[in-house]
């Protein structure tokens, strides 16, 4: 590569304003909750961003926002050694056991009498990471590991945005400060319907979805995982404070993320009301806390408390009681989802447990059952944490006399068919696609507000219009006229009711009628998503829907060249694939299409004015130091070229990076072009 030339003086003005703005802005969002600007103009931000510091190289710098995720999958994580050991704390469960606490504290602090300074902050039910900053930019963060040695996943910690790549302010020498990764209620459960539409095992809390996501080599995916972060603690030989509050007050004063929730108490009674107050009032927050920490407001009195082996002596972390009841385990029974999976969840004797009455709970696989040793016929505790759903903890040992451990069923209790296990996954499958149970969650997700958006078709008339043989798949919904809906016989599900009989439809099913019709106008977005291909969420669809233009052209596409899009990956292009080579598929994409359901984007065409690199091909290999693969990608099918994921007769130019290896050598042995990262930066900005 040819030298980067520096860029003149406005540009680097210019280049550090956004920088600035563009923190200011993930930090209103991010941290605080409290945006000033959309989405869009946020958008707009970063995207001048990115054409300045295409046009100008010299002025990336690894701690520029746009330098948050790197290109590609690590091979591993090093090992971290922390210099100062990290430390768990002691736990308090009862109000006696917090006094007790601060017992121990006034006598070593030598208090009979007057009252302790204490700081309590709600305890973040996450994964613990030591942040470096070093003259202000973060160099490093590291898992906690086993307290001594960690894992070094500054890569991973970089994509969090909440978490600053430099600081405002703040100390210029090398400090340490300590935190809380964690993975908000929103994400968690996006997450799980993720994978649930994958046909994944489901994540069993958000903190084992932190610490798996921290531990995933592939940055990219766990900047899509929308982790979060708060701070707590400051290592540092220059700064230090008196009080504790006065570091929390420092962190969030130089830009990192503080919950902002903590308080300052007065000796050990006014700790006992705060612990009771976020007992109940945890629910209404963002992410989960199943504790408050309290730790000793003045540091020198920490000094002279200091530590046992395992714990310090000045904090202590109290925890919520759980809400946890012991009912009969009537039966394991299973469900049939839409990809077939097939999953255990617990029957149970209705208790009555913080706020509602309980009669199921989810037992996630066969696996955890087997493990937790859940026997029918069991007493059972079961625990409602801060998420909604419960779950079965354990039996309460013995189990019953004459019990057997549970063994998932051979067959699907839907259409009899042999289960099936891959040696990989821990998920069973019904693999008939002709399964009723999995046509009925399917129909499900088709008519949902996501995809076909057909309001009344739910799950009552689903399991009607199934039982009854009207309807086997998508396409049979758009023969059922309004007079046969009109006649429909449905058994209304109301879990309250004892009474719900059999009736006819009435005006509802004209309604549905209605809604069938009107729903064939949908733009292709939403018959792709609807269509329930694995791995094809809203995103994805909307992507091809946008690109392609047409289903027809979609199915049609080698894997090859739907990869080559932003934001399809290899898993969605295969699946893709794997749904358009099965002829059913395409027999019912034929009949949807006889029915009159929409198969065009109706979104504003992109690719509608040839650009100036319309008829090109393009293959993107190495590193580029300016920008990621995908940036590269994305500027050049803005410019009208295709990007190709290897290389050809056709390829117009391979763009080596750094490090390119085997495609380079492709390239040298078919005579095409090559061009440098330079040469590629000329590309794009005469383009
Ligand atoms: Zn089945």
């Amino acid at each position: 590569m040819s030298a980067i030339p520096s860029a003149p003086a406005d540009a680097i003005a210019r280049h550090r304003e956004l920088c600035d703005l563009v923190r200011h802005h993930e930090e209103r969002y991010y941290i605080l909750d409290d945006p000033e600007i959309s989405d869009a103009e946020f958008d707009r931000l970063l995207h001048e961003l990115e054409r300045l510091e295409a046009a100008h190289p010299g002025l990336v710098t690894p701690h520029s926002p746009t330098q948050r995720v790197a290109g590609r999958p690590i091979d591993r994580f090093e090992s971290v050694d922390h210099m100062v050991p990290m430390l768990s704390l002691d736990n308090a469960y009862s109000e006696d056991e917090l006094r007790a606490f601060d017992e121990r504290v006034r006598k070593g602090a030598d208090l009979r009498n007057g009252s302790v300074s204490y700081v309590a902050e709600l305890k973040i039910d996450g994964l613990s990471i030591a942040l470096t900053y070093d003259g202000g930019r973060l160099i490093r963060g590291a898992t906690r590991g086993n307290g001594t040695t960690g894992e070094d996943v500054t890569v991973n910690v970089r994509t969090i945005r909440a978490i600053p790549l430099t600081l405002h302010g703040g100390p210029v020498g090398r400090v340490e400060v300590r935190g809380e990764v964690y993975l908000p209620r929103a994400s968690f459960e996006r997450a799980n319907r993720e994978r649930e539409e994958a046909g994944l095992p489901l994540f069993a809390n958000p903190r084992n979805a932190a610490a798996g996501t921290m531990r995933n080599l592939d940055p990219a995916l766990v900047d899509r995982r929308g982790l979060s972060a708060f701070t707590y603690q400051l290592l540092s030989e220059e700064t230090s404070f008196a009080h504790h509050a006065d570091t929390l007050a420092a962190l969030r004063g130089w830009g990192l993320p503080v919950e902002p929730h903590w308080r300052r108490c007065e000796g050990i009674g006014a700790v006992v009301a705060l612990c009771a107050e976020w007992a109940d009032a945890r629910r209404t927050l963002q992410f989960e806390t199943d504790g408050v920490v309290i730790k000793v407001d003045d540091l020198a009195l920490r000094e002279r408390l200091g530590s046992t082996a395992k714990f310090p002596r000045w904090a202590t972390a109290f925890k919520f009681p759980a809400e946890q009841a012991t009912t009969a385990l009537k039966a394991i029974a299973v469900n049939v989802g839409r990809t077939g999976a097939v999953t255990p969840y617990a029957v149970l004797e209705p208790v009555f447990l913080a706020g509602s009455t309980i009669s199921m709970a989810t037992l996630h696989n066969a696996e955890d059952v087997a493990r937790k040793d859940l026997r029918e016929g069991d007493r059972v505790l079961i625990e409602k944490g801060g998420d909604v759903i419960p779950k079965v903890v354990k039996p309460m040992l013995p189990h019953p006399e004459g019990s057997r451990p549970w063994v998932m069923p051979s067959m699907c209790p839907a259409c009899s068919s042999a289960l099936q296990r891959d040696e990989a996954e821990v998920v069973w499958r019904c693999e008939n696609t002709a399964c009723p149970a999995r046509i009925r969650r399917a129909l499900e997700h088709f008519a949902s507000r996501s995809a076909m958006n057909i309001e009344g078709l739910g799950e009552s008339l689903i399991d009607a219009l199934v039982a009854q043989g009207l309807v086997h798949d998508f396409a049979d919904l758009y023969g059922l006229t309004a007079d046969r809906l009109e006649q429909l016989v449905v058994v209304p599900k109301d879990p309250r009711s004892e009474r719900a009989k059999p009736r006819k439809l009435g005006k509802v099913g004209r309604n549905v009628a209605k809604q069938l019709t009107q729903s064939k106008q949908h733009d292709l977005a939403r018959l792709i998503y609807g269509l329930g291909i694995r791995h094809v969420g809203e995103k994805a669809a909307a992507t091809l829907a946008r690109r392609f233009r047409t289903l027809e052209r979609i199915l049609d596409t080698p894997a090859e060249d739907l990869q080559a899009v932003p934001e399809i990956g290899p898993v969605v292009a295969a699946s893709v694939r794997a749904f358009a080579n099965e002829p059913r598929n395409r027999e019912l994409v034929e009949r949807l299409g006889a029915a009159g359901v929409n198969m065009q984007s109706l979104s504003a065409d992109s690719s509608s004015e040839p650009g100036p690199l319309a008829g090109r091909t393009y293959v993107i290999t190495g590193t580029l130091s300016s920008m990621s693969r995908e940036d590269a990608t994305a500027a050049l099918e803005r410019l009208g070229a295709r990007v190709s994921g290897s290389v050809s007769k056709k390829t117009t130019a391979l763009i080596a990076g750094a490090e390119a290896g085997s495609k380079l050598e492709k390239a040298r042995q078919l005579g095409v072009e090559t061009l440098d990262e330079s040469a590629f930066l000329d590309l794009i900005l005469r383009a």
